[in-house]
């Protein structure tokens, strides 16, 4: 307290006040995002925008507004595009406006979901659940909420370690693991950072051939299982891919889930790019075989079109699932029968974090407000304009595709060109953002639709901007020679 006798609070002297710029906060949020057809969809941070935030520590307090002001003028124009309907660059999401609604209620609450007995626990269970039953899992399956695939990838890695080895190895150590883990050779890269991560060991991840779809070659796995067993190793997982990260491969999840069975390893399936999939009647029989998996990973920030950041991770075994992140008894985390410290399912038992955000939310709000047929009918559409692009690419003459169409990712060129210079040339015109990627040895350009809002006028925009590129290269080619 001061000598009047106020307090240090930081809640504002005029809610009304706060109320007023919180309506234009909001205001400004909804024109911006109504307006993404309007701008480019990317353009680098100016020299001056960039200065400003390296700016003096901030000691004195500045008005709201100001800082508002500040976000409009030098943030806001500099994002990296996701939203914009011609964005197709990595596997990004586009967001929604409900996903921002919801953002906003979750930070009002600013709930902690680690632990004890509130409603927003029983919201995130709520989701875990409904996600149980699309998936077959069974009814009392558990799961979390996690950043991304990448952290529900590494955790149930570690979950089958510690199947494999022993819960002992969360205090003795990984020693000698003497197991092997299996996984398509166009894996993501954080399952090989999982073997890092978790002690065993990136040596003892074998990336198993793919035949011309880009799909684990299941003669292969066996050859390699064998290979392995006759060394003195044992198998203890194997990965399945739902939509590789470079072409949107599905594995034949049926049969790895046959060769994870009768190997006794875990099966667990990398669903980041295509496990939302199931939603679409088109695409969902290429996913059978998912239901079978221990675990799944996937996220809800790319095809299931919630804001950043939202990543899931579900597992068969919730016994096994805690054995592996239970707190145990840390004094100041122990459950109580009545109380706040009651409650039944405190997610710090069931992932790294301790204090963990309500991420669950905004993926409530997703599906209780589009529905699941909506979502479906847009990740069929993106399916839809994958083909439509891979027709147009068929028709041309002067573009070729580079990898089989499975999902929603196209990987193309231009005959005889610079296609990374393409690619970066489309960024920086701001009108569609393809990337690019690696197929044997050559630089592709790759479309990932994604985003709900792209349409077939933006697969022609691309079409239209790859071709006026190609043909002015090969011009300046002949101008040369
Ligand atoms: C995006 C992706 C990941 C990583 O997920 P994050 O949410 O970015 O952590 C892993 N695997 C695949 C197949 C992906 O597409």
């Amino acid at each position: 307290m001061d000598q009047n006798g106020r307090t240090a609070s930081l809640d504002p002297e005029s809610w009304d006040d706060l109320r007023a710029q919180g309506h234009r906060m909001l205001d400004d949020m909804i024109d911006n995002l109504a307006g993404l057809r309007e701008r480019p969809l990317w353009q680098a941070p100016t020299r001056e925008a960039r200065a400003r935030y390296r700016a003096e520590l901030p000691r004195a307090p500045g008005a709201l507004a100001d800082a508002h002001a500040q976000f409009m003028a030098d943030c806001a124009p500099y994002g990296s595009g996701n939203r914009h309907p011609g964005f197709m660059g990595w596997v990004q999401g586009g967001g929604t406006g409900v996903g921002m609604l919801a953002e906003m209620l979750a930070g009002g609450l600013n709930a902690n979901l680690g632990g004890r007995d509130h409603m927003p626990i029983e919201v995130e269970r709520q989701v875990v659940a409904w996600m149980a039953q699309l998936f077959g899992f069974p009814a009392d399956a558990s799961g979390i909420f996690l950043t991304g695939t990448s952290l529900a990838n590494l955790c149930a890695v570690m979950i089958a370690r510690d199947r494999a080895l022993g819960v002992e190895v969360r205090s003795v150590g990984v020693r000698d693991p003497g197991v092997a883990a299996y996984a398509s050779r166009a894996v993501h890269a954080c399952i090989v950072r999982a073997m890092d991560m978790t002690g065993l060991g990136t040596d003892r991840l074998r990336l198993i051939e793919t035949d011309a779809d880009g799909r684990i070659v299941p003669a292969a796995l066996e050859a390699a299982i064998a290979a392995d067993r006759a060394a003195g190793l044992k198998p203890f997982l194997v990965v399945g891919s739902a939509g590789t990260v470079d072409i949107g491969a599905v594995d034949d999840l049926d049969a790895l889930a046959d060769i994870a069975a009768r190997e006794g390893a875990t099966f667990h399936v990398d669903g980041a790019l295509g496990a939302l999939g199931v939603l679409s009647p088109a695409v969902a029989p290429k996913l059978k075989g998912i239901e079978r998996a221990d675990s799944l990973a996937l996220d809800f920030h790319k095809l299931g079109q919630a804001p950043y950041d939202a990543g899931l991770l579900l597992v068969r075994d919730a016994a096994a699932h805690k054995r592996t992140f239970s707190y145990g008894d840390a004094p100041y985390l122990r459950h109580s029968e009545r109380g706040l410290a009651g409650g039944e399912f405190w997610p710090c038992d069931f992932g790294p974090d301790l204090s963990r955000g309500f991420r669950a939310l905004k993926v409530w709000f997703t599906l209780k407000t589009y529905g699941l047929d909506a979502l479906g009918a847009v990740i069929g559409q993106a399916c839809d304009l994958a083909r439509m692009l891979e027709a147009r690419i068929a028709a041309s003459g002067e573009l070729e595709l580079l990898a089989p169409v499975s999902l929603n990712i196209v990987c193309f060129g231009y005959k005889g060109a610079d296609n990374a210079a393409i690619a970066a040339d489309l960024q920086e015109a701001g009108r569609v953002a393809p990337s690019t990627t690696t197929l044997g040895g050559r630089t592709a350009i790759r479309a990932a639709i994604v985003n709900h809002r792209t349409g077939p006028e933006d697969i022609e925009a691309l079409v239209d901007g790859v071709l006026a590129l190609g043909r002015a290269q090969a011009a300046r080619q002949a101008g040369r020679g």
